[in-house]
């Protein structure tokens, strides 16, 4: 049994395009993980709890489209197993990073969990997430938030791509 998963991938340190490359190759090598598709990557600055922050480093982000036949909590292992070997050092909520990996949706799997909630549950309100997905499958939809593209259309002038 294979199902789809989408995975949001970003950071804000060191040389953002070529760990996000770096891990989707590492993604590519997990046994059981065949990547389908992948989009353009966009930047956007910080965003902290007062809002987007113009003075901290900014942001280059993507998704991917994978089919797996891991289940869901093994592959936030193995993601969260990624970050690490890219040098993610976890210390203030929504601190820079070198790599973030999110599980944006698995299948159509609801799930609201100590260690994941399923589809993760401020995707809809990312430009980061949404524009790139949009671009990079057109008819995606969010499971409780509808059309991605829509999503995408309201949030776009948050990101760019570079
Ligand atoms: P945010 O969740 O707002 O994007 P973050 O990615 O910076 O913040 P992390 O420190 O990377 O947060 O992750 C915190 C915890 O979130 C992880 O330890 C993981 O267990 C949990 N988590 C829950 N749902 C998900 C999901 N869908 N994808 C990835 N991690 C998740
Ligand atoms: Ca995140
Ligand atoms: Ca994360």
């Amino acid at each position: 049994m294979s199902e789809r998963a989408v995975l949001a991938l970003g950071g804000n340190l060191g040389d953002r395009k070529e760990t996000i490359k770096s891990a989707i190759k590492a993604i590519k090598e997990l046994e059981g993980v065949t990547v389908v598709s992948k989009s353009p990557l966009y930047e956007s600055y910080a965003a902290t709890e007062e809002g987007p922050d113009q003075s901290a480093p900014r942001y280059l982000n993507g998704v991917i489209e994978i089919e797996t036949t891991l289940k869901p909590g093994t592959l936030l292992t193995e993601v969260r197993k990624i970050e690490t070997a890219h040098g993610r050092v976890r210390l203030e909520r929504w601190g820079s990073r070198t790599l973030d990996i999110d599980i944006i949706t698995y299948g159509s799997m609801i799930k609201d969990g100590k260690r994941l909630t399923l589809p993760h549950p401020r995707a809809y309100q990312r430009a980061f997430v949404v524009v790139p997905w949009a671009a990079m499958d057109p008819s995606a939809k969010l499971l409780g938030h509808g059309s991605v593209a829509e999503l995408a259309e309201s949030l776009k002038t948050q990101v760019w791509e570079i």
